[in-house]
Parts: structure tokens; sequence; C-alpha cells
């Protein structure tokens, strides 16, 4: 297969494919969000994994962007650079993931770029939108709300699937003052939202997965739920897991205890 036969046969499935850029009517009244991620081979995924699981897992961890804003996907360019043992059959499942997820959410493939490098790389650009002005910032969380994760923490060692919370995040809208998704664990994405606030965090008590560690929800990646902060009278869904305080910014506790930022930060792992 060669690249025009791969665009002839997603065109099948994505009709906006096929010029030099995508067009599209900009949605009236709305917000556009943007948002990208790279899923890269020995990083994000091994050899090993599943074709159909790498696809799926590269859209999902963009949409999650989108559940965190409270935003809607819309469009979605999937890009990758193909691998020497990356064969037409890897690929096939490859896109059976990213199809599978974009049905689901009714998010349309406009486009995408291909390479090829020593590794399997992919990068999936997700647009969204929002009502205009409605969009859930990590900048709006205030001493005395409460503290919210939409479900258990684990990390990637026990995360099977992930889910965007896209419901989640839309019900947040007009009600949640801050929002994240957790995507570098919790110790260091709270620790963001609550920098980014000017505030600080306590949490009292943490939702687990089956098996994991309050070491492994605290600090491991790849949960993909929400976070987020809404005023005590304001009924969200979700799981409360503790309050934002008066403090040094940024600072997270746990039962008093400051929690130290142990999250993945990629700049700490190049070598
Ligand atoms: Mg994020």
């Amino acid at each position: 297969m060669n690249e025009d036969t791969l665009i002839r046969k997603l065109r099948r499935r994505a009709p906006l494919i096929g010029d030099d850029c995508a067009v599209v009517p900009s949605p009236a009244n709305e917000d556009l969000l943007f948002t990208t991620d790279f899923t890269i081979e020995g990083v994000h995924f091994t050899r090993e994994a599943a074709a159909a699981e790498v696809g799926y897992k590269a859209v999902a961890r963009s949409l999650s962007d989108i559940a965190a804003m409270g935003g809607r996907p819309r469009y979605c360019l999937v890009s990758f650079a193909l691998a020497p043992w990356t064969d037409q059959r890897w690929i096939d499942g490859f896109y059976r993931g990213v199809h599978k997820l974009l049905r689901k959410t009714k998010t349309a493939l406009a486009g995408g770029d291909t390479s090829h490098a020593s590794q399997f790389v992919t990068d999936v650009m997700v647009c969204g939108s929002v009502a205009t002005g409605k969009a859930l910032l990590r900048s709006g969380a205030r001493p005395g709300d409460l503290l919210y994760v939409s479900g258990p923490l684990g990390g990637w060692r026990h995360k099977r699937v992930i889910v965007p919370r896209l419901d989640v995040g839309r019900k947040l809208i007009g009600k949640a003052t801050a929002c994240m998704d957790i995507s570098d664990g919790i110790s260091l994405d709270l620790h963001r939202l609550a920098a980014a606030s000017g505030v600080a965090a306590a949490i009292d008590s943490l939702p687990l997965l089956d098996g994991a560690t309050l070491e492994q929800a605290l600090h491991d990646g790849e949960d993909y739920e929400l976070l987020y902060t809404a005023p005590a009278r304001v009924r969200v869904p979700g799981i409360r897991i503790g309050s934002i305080v008066k403090g040094k910014p940024g600072r997270v506790s746990f039962r008093g205890k400051t929690v130290p930022q142990l999250g993945y930060d990629h700049f700490q792992h190049r070598s």
C-alpha cells in the first residue's frame, strides 16, 4: 500500500479528507478547543500491544483533554510515522482502534500526515467546541471549594481501558470552578491546577482501582479521569476527595502531609 491508497481507503469513512485542508463551517456561539498528543513506541506503548489498542489509546488521550474543558469533540487529525516493523495488518488494526472511538464520540476524521521513523509515532490532534466563554479552565479554584475526581485512580499499571469522560465534563459546565484531566498522576496534575488557581489543595482520601496502591494512585500517570473543584453548595457528579484551601499556591497535601510531585514529567525521562 502507498499513501494514495491509504487516503482512498480513509476517504470511504472520512469524506472531509482529500484536499490540502479540510474545510468545515465554524460553529455559531461556540469557542473552538484544540489539543494534540503524541503516542510513541517505547514511551506510551510497546510493540507487544495490539494495534487497535494503540489507535484507541492515541485518540482517547486527546479526547480526554476535550472532556477536561467541558467540550464536545468535532474533528480529528491523525498523523503517524511508520516503523520498519509496522506492516499493513498493523496499520489496519491501528485504524480500527481509531475509528472505534471516533464513531462512539461522533468525531470526524478530517486528515493527517504520514511519514516513517525508526519507531512508530502517532500524533492525534482533536478540535472540539464549547459554548462561548464556558470552557472549564484550571485557574478558577477558590478556598472552600470541594475537590472531586470522576473515578477511581491507580495509574497505567491498573487502568485497563481509557474512557474519555466527555459526559462528566459537559455536566460540569457552569458548575465546576476548575477542571483538568489526570494524565501525569494526581500529585503533579493537582499541583498544576492549584498553582494555576493560586491556591493549595488538601486531599482526605482517594478512591483506588482494584489492586492499586495509594502511591500508584498519587504518582503513576495515565488515569485519564477528570479532576475538578466546585463550591460546596453546588452538586456535581463524581467522588469527593478533599478541598481547596488557602496556602502556598500549588501545595498539595494528603491528610495534612505535603505530597511531593512525583508524577510523570517527560523532561525528566529523556535518557
Ligand atoms: Mg490534559
